[in-house]
C-alpha cells in the first residue's frame, strides 16, 4: 500500500482545516468479508464517511465539506503549507459516536439514515470480529433498536440490502423471518452468502462470522510480513 496525497477539508459548521488521508494503490488481499456485509481490507483503507471536527466538536458527512486542495507527499509541499500540515487527519467515529451524530440530525434523508444506522451496525460488531467473542452479536437495547429500525428500511429493498436484513433479522435470532427475506436474494453473486446465511440460521447460530478471507500470495508475505 502507498500513501498518496492528503486532501485538506474544511469544517461545515466552523470552517476549521482537517486533513482526510488517501492512497496511491492498494490491493484487496487481506481482506476479510463478514457475514453483517462488512469488508476489512487492511491494505485499501477508506477515509471515515463521517466524522467529528475536532475544533467545534460537531459531526459532519466528509463529502458534505468543502475541499480546498491537496498536501501532497514530497518533501517540501508540507512546509510551503505548514497550516494545512498542521491540520488534524479526520478520525473515524465508533459506534457510540455514530449514535451520537445521528441524534445530532445526520440523518437527515432515508438515505442517509439508512448508511449512518449500517455504519453504527458495523462499528458495534466490531467488538465481534474476533473467533473467541464470547457473545457474537450486539445485545444493547440501543443496538437491537437499531437493527429493528434498519429491518424496517430494508424491507423490499434491493438484493445486497435484503442479504444485511437477513443478518440483523439472524442477529436478532428471528430465523424464519430470515429464510423468508432471503427468498428475494436470486442474484448468482450473492449464492454464497446466502447459502452461508441459511446454513447458520438452520443451525439457530446468531453470531457474526467470516464469509471470505482473501489470502496474501505467498511472494507478498515473504518480502512484506507486516503487511
Ligand atoms: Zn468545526
Amino acid at each position: 500500500m502507498i500513501s498518496g496525497a492528503d486532501l485538506i477539508i474544511t469544517c461545515p459548521h466552523c470552517e476549521a482545516l482537517a486533513k482526510v488521508f488517501s492512497i496511491a494503490s492498494g490491493n484487496p488481499f487481506g481482506t476479510i468479508g463478514w457475514s453483517d456485509g462488512y469488508r476489512d481490507s487492511p491494505m485499501m483503507p477508506t477515509a471515515p464517511r463521517i466524522a467529528r471536527c475536532q475544533s467545534c466538536g460537531k459531526a459532519f458527512w466528509t463529502g458534505q465539506a468543502q475541499s480546498i486542495g491537496y498536501l501532497l507527499p514530497e518533501q517540501g509541499d508540507a512546509q510551503r503549507k505548514p497550516e494545512w500540515q498542521a491540520a488534524p487527519y479526520l478520525e473515524p467515529l465508533d459506534e457510540a459516536g455514530l449514535m451520537n451524530a445521528l441524534s445530532e440530525g445526520l440523518g437527515c434523508s432515508a438515505e442517509l439514515e439508512l448508511e449512518l444506522r449500517v455504519a453504527i451496525w458495523w462499528r458495534g460488531n466490531d467488538a465481534f470480529r474476533r473467533e473467541d467473542a464470547p457473545v457474537g452479536h450486539a445485545t444493547s437495547p440501543e443496538a437491537c433498536a437499531n437493527m429493528e429500525r434498519l429491518i424496517e428500511m430494508m424491507h423490499e429493498s434491493d438484493e445486497d440490502l435484503l442479504l444485511f436484513r437477513a443478518e440483523a433479522l439472524r442477529h436478532l435470532g428471528r430465523f424464519d423471518e430470515m429464510e423468508e427475506t432471503l427468498r428475494g436474494v436470486y442474484c448468482s453473486d450473492y449464492w454464497p452468502a446466502k447459502s452461508r446465511l441459511l446454513e447458520l440460521g438452520k443451525a439457530e447460530d446468531r453470531k457474526l462470522r467470516v464469509l471470505f478471507t482473501m489470502e496474501l500470495p505467498e511472494e507478498e508475505n515473504a518480502l512484506n510480513p507486516q503487511g
